[in-house]
């Protein structure tokens, strides 16, 4: 049993003061199991893998944030721990099974420890993140929010053939404008893929963005595309166009 005081901060901030109209947000951004926890019963190659967290996508999230200037909040735990983009009630928050693993260290919790972990990483996290959206919203009427995430080019043994995924629920002008942008770029983008934004399944797009009428985009990168520094910029690179460009 963990106390509140053996967690460190569950998130962090980057480039808290840029002066964009976008914020940008990371939930699995990564791969810490404190000790106690001892790894959730998996490996540690597991942990490092895509069922761990979203491999590069902080990395492209940050360099991104410096090309547009924007702020970003990022998560500092493993979304194994539990999974800052799924609602309260969904059953995936704190996920049993993950792709065709089994999460010994997540079967049977009592109310007291799920409890815990809501109140010690997801809570703190996205009050963290309405603050934010709050405080630009002031600055910003255009505001707009872009969570950055990757995708294993491979699940459950399918090819997923798209580089890059745009994910949205009500937001379908800026979807269509990124969309436009990243296509004029000659890439084959995937609209609600590899992912549906589902209300009973997804928390930051509807709760973030879609509730409080802010353009919300979840934008899925493949993460074989950003392992290196050179893929990163390059993503970064496009996904700055791809935002910035109006048509
Ligand atoms: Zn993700």
């Amino acid at each position: 049993m963990l106390h509140n005081k053996e967690y460190s901060s569950a998130f962090s901030y980057y480039n808290l003061e840029g002066s964009s109209e976008v914020v940008l947000m990371c939930e699995h951004a990564s791969n810490y199991i404190p000790d106690a926890f001892h790894n959730l019963g998996l490996s540690q190659d597991q942990v490092n893998d895509h069922i761990g967290w979203d491999i590069g996508a902080l990395d492209v999230a940050k360099a991104l944030a410096d090309k547009l200037d924007a702020p970003l909040i990022y998560s500092n735990y493993s979304r194994l721990l539990i999974d800052l983009n799924r609602i309260l009630e969904n059953p995936g928050l704190i996920p049993s099974v993950s792709e065709n693993h089994q999460i010994a260290g997540n079967q049977n919790l009592t109310e007291e420890q799920r409890q815990e972990r809501i109140d010690t990483l997801y809570t703190p996290f996205h009050d963290a993140a309405a603050n934010l959206i709050n405080t630009q919203k002031t600055k910003h009427k255009a505001l707009k929010i872009v969570s950055i995430h990757s995708f294993t080019p491979i699940f459950l043994g399918q090819q997923r053939p798209w580089p890059i995924g745009v994910l949205y629920g009500q937001a379908q002008n800026f979807a269509q404008q990124v969309i436009n942008n990243l296509s004029y770029q000659k890439l084959n983008v995937g609209v609600n893929e590899p992912y549906e934004i589902d209300i009973e399944e997804d928390m930051t797009i509807p709760f973030h963005g879609d509730n409080n009428l802010i353009p919300a985009l979840l934008l899925e990168i493949r993460n074989d595309l950003i392992s290196t520094n050179t893929g990163v910029e390059e993503w970064a690179e496009r996904l700055e166009k791809a935002l910035k460009t109006k048509n």
